[in-house]
């Protein structure tokens, strides 16, 4: 895959709604609210698309397997909500995605960008979600994948674009 003019926001639709129909379609009455927050602003980055898609897409499906886990365990008008925002910050293109779910205990924050690192049900997951999106985000695009505060009270994903991106 090579380097591409892509526009951002389009491409952060088309994953999200990639890992939604793919829950979708395992999950029995899969509930959530995906909502976006998009800065209309943004057009062009320069990256590989299928990666940072696939990035998008493996952090929207643990949002999605962690808040739809936590409404067994919440009241019944608990309703798992996902915001994904995109924003320009310090020279980079920012991508976040917060959820309402549990979040993420303080003792495993450093283990999660671990190959093969996981807290779900052997058969459930595979712990390569994030240390493949480490390395696409940090190696191949320079940038950097980092844990946020969430504004919904779960787990936040912070993906930062340089808007130069000189791929040495
Ligand atoms: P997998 O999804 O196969 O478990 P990942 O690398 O995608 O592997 O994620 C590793 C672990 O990080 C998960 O098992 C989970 O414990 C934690 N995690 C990831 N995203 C979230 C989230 N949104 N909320 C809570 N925990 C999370
Ligand atoms: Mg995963």
């Amino acid at each position: 895959g090579d380097f591409e003019s892509v526009q951002l926001n389009q491409l952060i639709k088309e994953f999200a709604d990639l890992a939604y129909q793919g829950k979708k379609s395992l999950i029995n009455n899969l509930d959530i609210l995906i909502h976006t927050e998009l800065d209309s602003t943004i057009t062009e980055v320069n990256i590989i698309p299928q990666k940072v898609g696939q990035v998008l897409q493996n952090i929207v499906e643990n949002a999605i397997d962690s808040t739809w886990e936590h409404k067994k365990n919440s009241d019944s008008d608990f309703r798992p909500e996902i915001k994904i925002s995109s924003f320009q910050k310090n020279g980079h293109t920012v991508i976040k995605v917060s959820d309402n779910g549990p979040g993420i205990p303080e003792h495993i924050k450093e283990k999660i960008f671990e190959p093969f690192f996981t807290t779900k049900p052997t058969g459930e997951g595979t712990g390569l979600g994030l240390s493949l999106s480490y390395d696409f985000i940090t190696q191949i695009h320079n940038g950097k994948l980092e844990l946020g505060d969430s504004e919904l009270g779960g787990a936040a994903f912070i993906i930062r674009l340089p808007n130069s991106t000189s791929n040495t």
